[in-house]
C-alpha cells in the first residue's frame, strides 16, 4: 500500500518538487511571483518550462494543454505533445517558455457576451502561476487565465484573480493602520461539494438524465427521505469503492479531500476538502466534480451535480466556507483573546457585515441558475432572500457595543472597541441555523446558497470584492482619523446600526420571516430571471470598476451569457420534455390502455354476465389521461420558442421562465399520474425508485 506522504501531490509540480528540479535564483524568482503576485521574468519561464516538462514526462506525460475555465462553467482542454521535428524523421521532446506563458486559442466557440467582435475570434490563454500544474490522464495541464485580444476576461479565473488582488490592497490598508504589516493577504475557502450517485444502466435508459442532468417526470416514490436513514448512514460498498478511488486521485493531485458521508437524500453524498487559497480551491473544485464524474464510470454509476436532480427529495448544493488570512496564516476573522485582536476582528466582521447588507443583490445573483432556482427558497436551502446568520450571543455582543450597555457581567465601559477584548463567546455552535444563507461559523463565514454544480469562482468574485470594497471604505475613513481608537470605536457603532437589518438568526425557512425581511428593505429575488438584471445597476458596475474587477463591458458579455444560458437550459428542457412525453409516455399508457381493453374484451367474450367494471374504470383513467397529456403536450409544444422574435434577452429568459417552466410542469403532473396507472412493466423509463434505491 502507499503511503500518504508518496501519493499526496504525486501529480502536481508543486514547491517541493520545484525546489528540487529548478536552480535555486529560478526557484526563487518564481516563489516571489507566486506568494507576492509579482510580476514573471520571461527569461525565467523558459526555465521553468523545461523543468516542467522533463519532470512531466518522468511520470509519463506525453502533452501539454493549457487548462481554463471559460464561462461554460466546465474546464477546457487542448491537448499538445511535446514533440519537434528534427532533420532525419526524428523528433525531441520540447516545452518553451512561450508555451508555458502564453496560448493561443480560439475564442469563438466559448461564450463570450458580444465582448469578441467577429473578425477578431483569436484569444489567449495565460499562465496563473499562483495555481501549480499537474498531471491529468498524461497531460500536463497548465492551470491559464482566459481573455480575449483586447485582454478582457473571457473566463472564470480572471476576475477571481483580479478579487483577491482587490481583497489584498484593501486588507493590507488596515492592517498597516492596526500595526499590523504583512506581504498579502489572500481568502480561502473550503466548498463542501453534494452529488448523486446512480446506476449508470438505468441513466442511460433516460433521455431526461442523458440530456438534462436531471428528471423531467417521475411520480412519487412509496419511500423518499422520510424515515431520514440515509443522512450519516454506512455507505454502501459500491459507493465506498468510488470515494477510496475518487480519494486516491484527488489526493494525487494534490486536492485536501477530507470528509465524506451519506447526505440526506437517498444516493446522495458529500466531500470535504481542507480549505484553502480561493483561487486554488476554485481550481480544485472543478476537477473535484470533473474527477467525481470520471471515477463514478468506472464503477457503472453516474455522478449527478445537477442541483435538482428529482422532485420531492433533497437536491446538492456546496457551502462555500470563506474566510481571510494573512500571508504568515493568521485567520481574521478569528475572534482571539486580546483586545488587540477583538478589534480586528470586528473591524472585519463588520466589514463582511456591510458588504453582505449592500451587495445582498449580487451575492444572490451569483448563485443564480436554472438548476438551483429549484431548490433555493424550496425549504432545503436557504431562501433566495440573503440575511447573514451571527447566533444569539455574538448578536448580543453587537448589540450592546451599540447601544454602550453591559452584556453578561461585562460592564458597558467594557465593551469598548480597541480597550477590551471581547466578551467570550461559543466559537463552536452546535446548535448552527442550517437555514440561513450566510452564516457565521466561529472563525469563518459559510455561504450556503451555492448549487452544486456551479464554478465557486462566481460567488467568490463577489465576496472578495465587496468585502474589499468595505475595507476601503473604512480605510479611508481611518487614515485620516485623529484618534485612532475613537474612530474605530465610533466606525463600528454606526455601521452596525446601518446594517444590522441584515442580521437574522431566526427560521429563513419561514413564511414570517418573507414578510420580516420585506419589512426591513432586504432584497427577495425569487429567481434567476429576477437577480440577473442587478449586474447591470450603476452601483454595481461602479463597485466592480473601482476594484478593478470587471470593465462595464465585461459585465455587460457576464448579464449576456448568463441569461441566453438561461434561455438554452430552458429550451433544452422543454424540448426533452416534449420528446418523451411524445414518443414515450404516450405511446406506452396507450399500449397499455389497449391491453385493458382487450383484456375487458377477452372476459366478456369468455362469458358476459362477467363484470367489467374494474377494466372499465381504469380505462376511463387512461383515455381521460391519455386525452390531458395530448392537450399539455400541444400547450407546451406551443409556448416553447412563443417569445418575440426581436425580443431582447432579458425578454426571452422572463418569457422561458413564465411561459414555458409552468407548461413543463402543467406536462409533468399528468404524466406522474399515469405513470401510477400503468403496469411497471409498460413504463418506458426506470422509476424514481429504481433511481434512488437501486445503487
Ligand atoms: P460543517 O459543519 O459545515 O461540515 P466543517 O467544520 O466540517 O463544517 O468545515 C467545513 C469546511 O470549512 C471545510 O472545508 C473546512 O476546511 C472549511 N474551513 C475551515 N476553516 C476555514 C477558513 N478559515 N477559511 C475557509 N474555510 C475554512
Ligand atoms: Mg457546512
Amino acid at each position: 500500500m502507499t503511503r500518504m506522504n508518496e501519493l499526496f501531490g504525486c501529480k502536481v509540480f508543486n514547491d517541493a518538487v520545484m525546489q528540487q528540479r529548478l536552480p535555486k535564483d529560478t526557484y526563487r524568482a518564481l516563489k516571489k511571483t507566486i506568494d507576492q503576485g509579482r510580476h514573471l521574468d520571461p527569461a525565467i519561464a523558459g526555465v521553468v518550462a523545461h523543468a516542467m516538462k522533463e519532470w512531466a514526462i518522468d511520470q509519463g506525460a506525453t502533452h501539454f494543454t493549457h487548462w481554463f475555465q471559460p464561462m461554460t462553467g466546465i474546464t477546457a482542454e487542448k491537448h499538445d505533445a511535446f514533440i519537434t521535428p528534427l532533420p532525419g524523421g526524428r523528433v525531441i521532446e520540447s516545452f518553451s517558455g512561450k508555451e508555458l506563458v502564453r496560448g493561443e486559442s480560439d475564442a469563438s466557440s466559448f461564450p463570450s457576451g458580444g465582448l469578441r467582435s467577429t473578425f477578431e475570434a483569436r484569444g489567449y490563454t495565460a499562465w496563473d502561476p499562483t495555481s501549480y500544474a499537474f498531471i491529468k490522464d498524461g497531460v500536463l495541464c497548465v492551470p491559464t487565465a482566459f481573455c480575449s485580444y483586447g485582454g478582457e476576461a473571457l473566463d472564470k479565473k480572471t476576475p477571481l484573480l483580479r478579487s483577491m488582488d482587490a481583497l489584498n490592497r484593501q486588507a493590507r490598508r488596515i492592517l498597516k493602520l492596526m500595526g499590523r504589516e504583512c506581504e498579502r493577504v489572500v481568502s480561502t475557502t473550503g466548498p463542501e461539494q453534494e452529488y448523486f450517485l446512480i446506476d449508470k444502466a438505468l441513466f442511460d435508459r433516460r433521455t431526461d438524465l442523458l440530456c438534462t442532468g436531471r428528471t423531467l417526470f417521475g411520480a412519487k416514490p412509496p419511500k423518499g427521505q422520510e424515515l431520514e436513514d440515509h443522512y450519516y448512514g454506512a455507505i454502501k460498498p459500491r459507493v465506498q469503492a468510488f470515494m477510496k478511488e475518487l480519494n486516491d486521485e484527488l489526493w494525487e493531485l494534490g486536492i485536501l479531500a477530507k470528509t465524506e458521508h451519506n447526505e440526506v437524500a437517498p444516493c446522495q453524498h458529500e466531500m470535504a476538502p481542507i480549505f484553502t487559497v480561493t483561487n486554488v480551491a476554485a481550481d480544485h473544485n472543478q476537477l473535484t466534480m470533473e474527477l467525481m464524474k470520471k471515477v463514478a464510470e468506472r464503477h457503472g454509476l453516474v455522478c449527478l451535480l445537477a442541483e435538482k436532480p428529482f422532485a420531492g427529495v433533497n437536491g446538492s448544493g456546496k457551502h462555500n466556507n470563506w474566510s481571510l488570512s494573512t500571508d504568515t496564516g493568521y485567520n481574521l476573522l478569528d475572534p482571539g483573546d486580546s483586545p488587540y485582536d477583538s478589534a480586528q476582528f470586528l473591524l472585519f466582521l463588520i466589514a463582511v457585515i456591510r458588504a453582505v447588507d449592500n451587495y445582498q443583490d449580487l451575492l444572490r445573483e451569483s448563485v443564480a441558475s436554472a438548476g438551483n432556482d429549484h431548490r433555493l427558497g424550496a425549504n432545503e436551502a436557504p431562501p433566495a432572500i440573503i440575511s447573514m446568520f451571527l447566533g444569539t450571543e455574538l448578536t448580543e455582543i453587537l448589540e450592546a457595543i451599540e447601544s454602550g450597555k453591559p452584556y453578561e457581567g461585562h460592564g458597558a465601559d467594557e465593551m469598548t472597541v480597541g480597550v477590551h477584548a471581547l466578551p467570550k463567546f461559543p466559537r463552536d455552535n452546535t446548535d448552527r441555523n442550517r437555514t440561513s444563507p450566510f452564516a457565521f461559523t466561529g472563525n469563518k463565514f459559510e455561504f450556503r446558497s451555492l448549487g452544486a454544480s456551479d464554478s465557486i469562482s462566481d460567488c467568490n468574485v463577489v465576496i472578495n470584492t465587496i468585502v474589499a470594497e468595505s475595507l476601503r471604505v473604512y480605510a479611508d475613513e481611518l487614515e485620516t482619523a485623529e484618534n485612532f481608537s475613537s474612530a474605530l470605536h465610533s466606525l463600528i457603532v454606526r455601521e452596525i446600526t446601518e446594517h444590522k437589518r441584515i442580521i437574522f438568526n431566526g427560521n429563513g425557512y419561514s413564511a414570517e420571516w418573507v414578510q420580516e425581511a420585506a419589512r426591513r428593505g432586504l432584497k427577495n429575488l425569487a429567481s434567476t430571471v429576477d437577480a440577473i438584471p442587478c449586474l447591470l445597476e450603476e452601483k454595481n458596475i461602479e463597485l466592480f470598476r473601482r476594484h478593478r474587477v470587471f470593465s462595464e463591458a465585461e459585465l455587460r458579455a457576464r448579464y449576456e451569457i448568463k441569461l441566453e444560458g438561461y434561455i438554452k437550459v430552458i429550451a433544452i428542457e422543454a424540448e426533452t420534455a416534449l420528446t418523451m412525453a411524445r414518443r414515450e409516455i404516450l405511446p406506452a399508457v396507450m399500449r397499455f390502455a389497449g391491453e385493458v381493453a382487450r383484456d375487458a374484451r377477452a372476459v366478456k367474450d369468455y362469458a358476459p354476465a362477467l363484470s367489467t367494471t374494474p377494466q372499465d374504470k381504469l380505462l376511463l383513467n387512461l383515455t381521460a389521461g391519455i386525452s390531458a397529456l395530448t392537450d399539455r403536450i400541444e400547450a407546451l409544444q406551443q409556448a416553447m420558442g412563443g417569445f418575440r422574435r426581436s425580443a431582447d434577452v432579458l425578454e426571452k429568459a422572463k418569457y422561458q421562465h413564465e411561459r414555458v417552466l409552468p407548461a413543463m410542469a402543467d406536462l409533468r403532473v399528468v404524466a406522474d399520474q399515469l405513470e401510477l396507472q400503468v403496469d411497471k412493466g409498460c413504463w418506458p423509463f426506470p422509476t424514481y425508485t429504481d433511481l434512488l434505491f437501486r445503487v
